[in-house]
Parts: C-alpha cells; structure tokens; sequence
C-alpha cells in the first residue's frame, strides 16, 4: 500500500483554499494530508519579517472582508484558534497628486460627502448594492448556483460588474476623486482596467468595505493560516511543509474539473455542492486559486482547464 492510500485526500499546498479544502474534508470525517512546499503554511496569506527587525509584513493578502462575509468561514471556530479581527474605523484612504486623500468610510453617506459633484451618483451605484450585499455574496462566494438564489439582487450587480472599471467610473462619475477611488479598488482585480468584469472588483470591495469593514487580522494574514492549520490539526488533519510535490502517485488517483464538484461533494457524503466543496474540487492545486483562475483567464486558458484539481482518493 502506497503512503497515500491510507488519506482520504492529500491536497497540496496549505494556502488559505487548501487550507479550507482540508477543513472541510475532515468535518466531514475524512483523513486529509496537506503537503506544503515552503516552510511555513499560509501561501498568499503569509506574513513575514520583511525590513526592519520586528516588523511584520503581509507579503500577499492584507485585508479580508470576503472572510467576514463567507458563511464557510463564519462557521468555523478559528476565535478560538487565535485569530482576531482588527476593524480599523476607515476601511481605505486613495492619495492624490494634490497631496489630499478620498476616503472610503463605513457609511455610504459619509464616502459620498467627500466626493463633491459626484456624492449623489456614488450614493444611486452603492445604496441600493449594499443593502443586497448578503444576497450577491450568498450567490458569488461559491459555485453559481442555477437558478441564483436573489437573481434580482444578482441582476442589479452583473450589470455593472461585467463593464470594463475605466467604463463604469467615467459613465457614472464626473469627477477625479469618485473615479480614483473606484480604480485603486478595481485595480485588486489583478486585469487591466479596460477589461470587461474589471469593474466586479471595485464594486465588491466597495460593497464590503460599506457592509462589513475591511478587517486585518491581528499579528497579519498569517494568523489566518495558522488558525485553519490549528483547527484542521485538531480536527486530526495532517500537514507536511517543505515538501514539494513533483509527481502524483500511481494508482487510485482520479483527476476533478470543477464540472464534477457534484460527485466531489457526493464523495465526502454532502448531497448538495457547497461552497466549500467546490473549493474542495476546483481550489486543491494552486493554479486553480481564484489568481490562478484570472491569470489563466487572461491568458487565453478555458475556465475548465484553469480549475482542473487532481486528488488522490483511498479505499473507495
Ligand atoms: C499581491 C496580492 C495581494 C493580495 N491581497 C489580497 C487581500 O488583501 N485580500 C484577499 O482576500 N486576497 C488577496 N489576494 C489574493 C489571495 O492571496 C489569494 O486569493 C489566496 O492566497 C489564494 O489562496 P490559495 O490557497 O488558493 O493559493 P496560495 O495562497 O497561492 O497557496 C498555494 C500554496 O501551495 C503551495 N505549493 C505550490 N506548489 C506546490 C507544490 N508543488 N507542492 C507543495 N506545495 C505547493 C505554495 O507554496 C502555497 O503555500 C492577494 C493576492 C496577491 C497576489
């Protein structure tokens, strides 16, 4: 018997969708090995002593509304794993070449005060898509389900959030202020500004930073790492870093494409795909993280073979 037939599943790479993956793989009582190349787990979520001595830096990811704003993680006890939230009172400040900043305030009113001419129009584009952000987000953060649960809600967003972001901010905004504001955030999409959807990500991270703040993680992103890997070894999960995986063993290794997260989620006893099995399936392997997908996209690669996940699966 091969090593890896005594794991349910081994998943590679213990950055935060790994990490989740394997969570999710062993509340459902399965036995789940993460093997992790670098020395510490975390991926884009790591923090590290990068300049002076006792500063601690995220290298990747730094704010997380979307973890506040995900049921899968809204589930999870990482409270008691360490992980603390930090809500600064201003989500974000833009500097402009005139040595001010616009701001991104808790309160829509409040960010649409400080865009002058622009005030009423950024309140007609945000109002109505932060009051609806539990809905889009209960259909954008996981496997789009068909029909969409709020399609109206879903309706309303899509129609801006398909516009490239330099569109949308000179359709709906006159000024400099609105219109930097909206690009510094569209700019997290990792796309060129003029490329359709671009505009998703300044809408979503605006929305989040209205609805539910842009929350840090005490001590940096690492903690979120550190947290998963904390409950998922409490759960009985494994996790091996400083191994990089070059080969897959032969044997009972099956190959998973986002198209088959149903038998993914019937393979560890869900009737429905969540949320969470999808990322089981379609986040197993770093090229298929969310900036794996857009880069793929971007150049040119089909979705499905951008998402393509390779597990290895025992005694079934
Ligand atoms: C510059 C930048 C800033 C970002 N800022 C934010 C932010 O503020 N907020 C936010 O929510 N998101 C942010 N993101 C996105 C976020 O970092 C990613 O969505 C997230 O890290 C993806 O997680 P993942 O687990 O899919 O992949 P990763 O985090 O990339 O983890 C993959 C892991 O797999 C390991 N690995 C790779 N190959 C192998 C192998 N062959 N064998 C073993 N292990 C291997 C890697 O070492 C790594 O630890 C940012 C991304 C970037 C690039």
């Amino acid at each position: 018997m091969s090593r890896s037939d005594i794991y349910d599943a081994i998943i590679i790479g213990a950055g935060p969708n790994g990490l989740a993956a394997a969570v999710t793989l062993a509340r459902a009582g399965r036995s789940v090995r993460v093997i992790e190349a670098a020395a510490t787990v975390g991926g884009g979520t790591r923090t590290a002593l990068l300049t002076l001595p006792g500063f601690r830096h995220d290298v990747c990811s730094a704010v997380h509304p979307l973890a506040l704003s995900s049921r899968f993680f809204r589930d999870l006890p990482l409270d008691r794993c360490g992980l603390r939230w930090i809500e600064p009172s201003l989500p974000l400040a833009h500097p402009l070449d005139d040595g001010t900043a616009v701001l991104l305030e808790r309160s829509v009113g409040a960010t649409a005060a400080g865009l002058g001419r622009d005030a009423a129009a950024y309140h007609r584009l945000m109002g109505p898509l932060v009051k609806r952000w539990a809905a889009v987000t209960e259909d954008l953060l996981g496997p789009p389900p068909l029909p969409p649960r709020h399609p109206l809600a879903l309706i309303r967003f899509g129609v801006a959030a398909l516009l490239p972001a330099s569109l949308l901010a000179r359709l709906w905004f006159r000024g400099e202020r609105a219109r930097a504001l909206f690009a510094g955030m569209a700019a997290h999409a990792i796309l060129p500004l003029e490329r359709p959807g671009s505009a998703a990500f300044g809408l979503i991270l605006a929305m989040a930073g209205h609805a539910v703040g842009w929350p840090v993680a005490q001590g940096g992103s690492q903690a979120i790492a550190d947290a998963l890997a904390a409950y998922l070894r409490d759960l009985g999960g494994e996790i091996v870093t400083g191994q990089p995986v070059t080969a897959f063993p032969p044997g009972r290794s099956c190959s998973m494409s986002a198209r088959s997260t149903c038998s993914a989620s019937r393979a560890i006893g869900y009737p429905q795909p969540t949320d969470a099995c999808w990322r089981a399936t379609a986040m197993a392997r770093p090229r298929s993280s969310l900036t794996g997908r857009w880069m793929a996209r971007s150049r040119g690669l089909p979705m499905r073979v951008a998402v393509r996940a390779r597990c290895t699966w025992a005694a079934r």
